[in-house]
């Protein structure tokens, strides 16, 4: 049987967060009031003069500080041209010769180039017989990433694509949610039986989620190797789409070349040489780099013990990572407490939160719906200390979440204090034995299963607020002789 390589290389744009955008003073804000957001320079008024917005630049040098890549020295934009209703100016300001960042590596997947473009407008084609152009994106700062053709997999593509989403979140430089297109995923595949030679290559275009990132290009490799296996379908170097309904990829259109673009050197805009722009000196731009999704994995990994998995859940999301260590940092050193506080996060609050609100996006929950970590970290404290049994820890945390309110105070008033004090259980203990008579013999006969019964009876009697351990001694006790 021959063996078939796949071979995927990625071009992935992602809207940049700026004030303004890419070009011009309009604000970056795609989502306003359509057409609201432009001005006479991204709108293309004869007369009218770009002007290079930092701001991105920075962000994309942060990237490539994080990637690893070489930053540039002397950079400069070019014109893509081509006439498209979405481009007001015939062509779109991006780079070519000189990307800001070139190489580096993401996720084990080297990097061809990350550079900087404008977006363009958006249309829409179903109104009725004519099409609707939002120029509020147009000119919106896009920073472009090109992989070399190293991934093998559909998998592999879309964590590569969650792990940029991730560093593009926690550097700040934008939000990157594929689902409201701020991140889009092109997809290069090609499939060869022979290991040293590339196969013919397809893109796939406009993958808006990480799921058709990965099932695109799962169904292209299949759809390559059937065809390299039966010798039937040719595969032909095009565009193509992907039909999330039928789950397939169909055919768009046959791929222009790149001299097509008639790309040179954009006369409107000054060159840069960064080593001469002091806000963009290395030692500037280390200061101001925050800690990265890999940093962080590996020092929840070796700080707290956690697994992947579990240290996962806070890496994937910013705000939950914050309250994670605002709980930690009140709770202190007590490994044994810290890790109570992780299982009852993520097990129980992350769960209340997302029976409760449907958070859309996990990454994006509102801490303002967080349980104070100072509450929070005392309920921890009392399930230590055993004044909580594990249900009642439970209880108080939903009580806390929906209500607020003082953690010692709820757990008094609603009875959820764990009476571990043998004088108050002693009275329950007598009664269970008298009202359960049977039970009782039958225990004392040698029918050791009937005691988890009779604590059950014990534990419905002080409403959940008994230790469950100190009951099970008392019984035992109560019916040795
Ligand atoms: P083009 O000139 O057609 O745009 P590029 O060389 O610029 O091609 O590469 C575009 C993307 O395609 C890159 O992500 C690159 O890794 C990927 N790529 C190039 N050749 C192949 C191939 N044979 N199979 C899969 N991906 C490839
Ligand atoms: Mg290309």
């Amino acid at each position: 049987m021959t063996t078939y390589f796949p071979t995927i290389g990625l071009e992935i744009h992602a809207e940049l967060n700026t004030v303004t955008k890419m070009f011009c003073n309009s604000k970056n804000d795609p989502d306003a009031e359509p057409n609201t957001n432009i001005c006479p320079v991204c709108m293309a008024h004869p007369g009218t003069l770009p002007t290079i917005n930092f701001e991105a630049v920075k962000h994309v040098i942060k990237v490539g500080h994080a990637v690893g890549g070489t930053i540039a020295d002397f950079t400069e934009f070019d014109r893509k041209n081509y006439f498209y209703p979405d481009i007001p100016k015939g062509y779109q300001i991006s780079q070519y010769e000189h990307p800001l960042v070139s190489g580096g590596a993401l996720h084990d997947v080297e990097l061809t180039r990350i550079h900087l473009e404008e977006d363009t407008a958006k249309s829409t084609h179903d109104q009725g017989d004519y099409s609707l152009v939002d120029f509020n994106r147009a000119g919106v700062p896009l920073m472009e990433l090109v992989t070399e053709p190293v991934i093998t997999s559909g998998e592999q593509a879309a964590a590569f694509a969650k792990e940029l989403q991730l560093l593009l979140r926690y550097l700040g430089a934008g939000e990157a949610n594929m689902e409201k297109g701020q991140m889009r995923v092109e997809a290069n595949i090609s499939v060869s039986a022979d290991k040293d030679v590339f196969g013919t290559k397809v893109e796939v275009k406009n993958l808006n989620s990480f799921r058709s990132v990965e099932g695109a290009i799962a169904c292209e490799i299949e759809r390559h190797t059937k065809a390299l296996e039966s010798g039937g379908e040719e595969i032909i170097q095009e565009t193509r789409g992907w039909d999330e309904q039928k789950q397939t990829t169909f055919s768009q259109r046959q791929k222009e070349g790149s001299a097509d673009y008639r790309y040179f050197p954009e006369p409107d805009l000054p060159k840069i040489w960064i080593s001469r722009v002091p806000e963009f000196q290395p030692d500037k731009i280390t200061k101001e780099m925050p800690e990265l999704p890999w940093e962080r994995r590996e020092r929840y990994a070796t700080s707290y013990d956690l697994d992947t998995q579990t240290s996962d859940i806070f890496v994937q999301s910013l705000p939950w990572a914050a309250y994670f260590e605002a709980v930690i940092k009140e709770i202190g050193e007590d490994p044994k407490q810290q890790k109570l506080a992780v299982n009852y996060i993520t097990s129980d609050f992350i769960g209340l939160m997302k029976k409760d609100e449907n958070v859309p996006y996990f990454a994006e929950v509102d801490p303002a719906r967080f349980i104070d970590p100072i509450h929070f970290a005392k309920v921890i404290e009392m399930a230590a200390e055993q004044k909580l049994s594990s249900r009642g820890a439970k209880d108080l945390l939903a009580t806390l979440y929906r209500e607020g309110g003082d953690p010692e105070e709820i757990a008094e008033k609603e009875g959820l204090l764990q009476k571990s004090n043998e004088g108050d259980l002693a009275q329950i203990v007598s009664d269970v034995v008298v009202e359960n008579p049977d039970e009782a013999e039958s225990y004392k006969q040698g029918n050791e299963k009937v005691l988890q019964f009779l604590v059950g009876q014990g534990m419905k009697k002080s409403k959940g607020s008994a230790n469950p351990q100190v009951l099970k001694e008392l019984f035992e006790k109560e019916l040795a002789a």
